[in-house]
């Protein structure tokens, strides 16, 4: 099977850590890297680059763990050059009962939610392990269920004085995507694998396949016996190429990061989500002229939970960034961003719901305050799709939606082993196409929250 060539449509971090794990894992180093552009320069350039094993379905928890796992044992062996920490997701309400929320819990950790869920309604609590130091080393699993008021004013004393409960996910933090993708392909690179700048136009089945890329100076066309469609928002275009029709949607989302002159926001703050649905806090003239014009009236209305927050750049830093996926209409997608300029004023606002001291920067966002975005590429029940495309040694590495860059390792790891036909994790076939023929599976994750962030 080693001698195999394979080629890999897509630099972003999903396609990188496919061919990463099957030359590393299966010592398949016969590979073509494809991509219109530089490496992890569409998608995986705007990722948030958070990552958490907090989902509501074990098989979520399970894959993002496994990533996890890798990453740890990357940043192991690079001296941490992914700069990997860990602070954890603090998950922020107003509510007192949060039965809804701690049911979701378990749905995820199964029979382990009884050792890793730690409820702290007392002000001393022996088992909370602060997390003034970013180390990802040493800090605990599991999750913090916090509603001892003095003990949150204590450990989150920027938020809203009206947050009853803090949920903190304890195995999450943010990590450098793009130092993850450059670790891999330096590897790659010197195993031999070969990179080619062009955008793939065709693909042939005869025999192997025969894949036609166009670039600047002419085309060409390059061979393989199997082929990988890392394509990311294009994946659906790749395989329609081979006749797939593959079920994925694309919406787009976008951030901003600006420096935090005026100290707002603590720099030991976790990554924050503010669960709570808001109306955006708009004067009262705003409001009214918002309420006016039927493109923009729906500003003025009830908007979801999950705004969320986190300081960037490290401790001695003073970057912030902010994010609100509240987008869900579908749309085609383009090379192009589709930023909406209204973004930075809506998301700035809604944010300072759970840290008020944002509210300095209202009308004053700092020049250089960067707003960007890229599309969540998704299946209608937010899992991805890895494994058999459809024809013959064609295989799929997409539908990575908000959590491809924590997913990639794992995602990486199953594909390759797909590919090299070896033992499968438990998880694969949830992850594939197959899960199709399972009927009780898809009305659950179908009714399942869908935890888009
Ligand atoms: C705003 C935002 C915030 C996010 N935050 C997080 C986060 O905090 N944590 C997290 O885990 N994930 C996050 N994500 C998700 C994550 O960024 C993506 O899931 C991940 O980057 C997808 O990687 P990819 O390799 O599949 O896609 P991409 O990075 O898009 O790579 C696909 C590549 O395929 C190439 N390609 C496509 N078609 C062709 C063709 N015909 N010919 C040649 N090349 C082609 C493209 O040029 C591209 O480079 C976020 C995403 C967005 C948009």
């Amino acid at each position: 099977m080693s001698s195999l060539s394979t080629i890999v449509i897509g630099t972003g971090i999903i396609g990188i850590a496919t061919a990463y794990y099957l030359a590393k894992n299966h010592g398949q180093t016969r590979i073509t890297l494809i991509d219109r552009d530089q490496p992890m320069a569409f998608t995986s350039a705007q990722s948030g680059e958070n990552y958490r094993n907090w989902w509501p379905h074990p098989a979520m928890v399970a894959f993002t763990n496994r990533s996890t796992d890798l990453m740890e044992e990357i940043a192991r062996d690079s001296g941490n050059r992914i700069n990997m920490n860990r602070r954890g997701y603090a998950l922020a309400t107003r509510e007192k009962n949060i039965d809804e929320l701690v049911g979701q819990l378990h749905d995820g950790l199964g029979d382990s939610a009884k050792n890793m869920l730690r409820y702290h309604s007392h002000r001393r609590s022996d088992t909370y392990v602060p997390f003034d130091s970013p180390d990802w080393e040493g800090m605990p699993d599991g999750v913090d269920i916090i509603q001892n008021q003095a003990l949150i004013r204590d450990r989150f004393p920027g938020y809203d004085p009206e947050i009853q409960t803090i949920i903190q996910i304890r195995r999450g933090g943010d990590i450098s995507g793009q130092q993850l993708g450059m670790y891999m392909l330096d590897y790659l690179k010197s195993v031999g694998v070969k990179r080619v700048v062009g955008e793939v136009r065709n693909i042939t089945q005869q025999g192997g396949y025969q894949v036609k890329v166009a670039n600047s100076s002419g085309s060409e066309t390059l061979v393989a016996d199997q082929v990988v469609n890392a394509a990311g928002p294009f994946a659906d275009k790749i395989a329609k190429m081979l006749g797939v029709d593959l079920p994925v949607y694309n919406t787009f989302q976008q951030k901003i990061a600006f420096e935090d002159r005026r100290g707002a926001i603590p720099r030991t703050m976790p990554f924050s989500i503010d669960l709570d649905g808001q109306k955006i806090d708009w004067s009262d003239e705003e409001r009214d002229m918002l309420l006016e014009d039927p493109d923009f009236a729906w500003l003025a209305g009830d908007m979801p939970g999950a705004i969320h927050c986190r300081p960037d750049g490290g401790d001695a830093g003073k970057w912030v960034k902010l994010g609100w996926a509240y987008n869900e209409t579908p749309a085609k997608a383009t090379w192009e961003q589709q930023l909406d300029s209204n973004f930075p004023d809506i998301v700035l606002r809604g944010a300072t719901r759970l840290n008020p001291a944002l509210k300095s920067y209202y009308g004053q966002l700092p020049r250089n305050m960067h707003h960007y975005g890229g599309w969540y590429t998704m299946t209608e029940e937010n899992w991805p799709l890895i494994g058999r495309m459809g024809p013959e040694r064609s295989f799929m590495n997409c539908a990575m939606s908000g959590f491809g860059t924590m997913a990639a390792c794992a995602a990486g790891e199953l594909c390759a082993a797909t590919i090299a036909e070896t033992e499968l994790p438990d998880y694969a076939s949830d992850f594939s196409l197959a899960r199709y023929d399972n009927a009780q599976l898809m009305t659950t994750l179908r009714a399942a929250n869908k935890g888009v962030l």
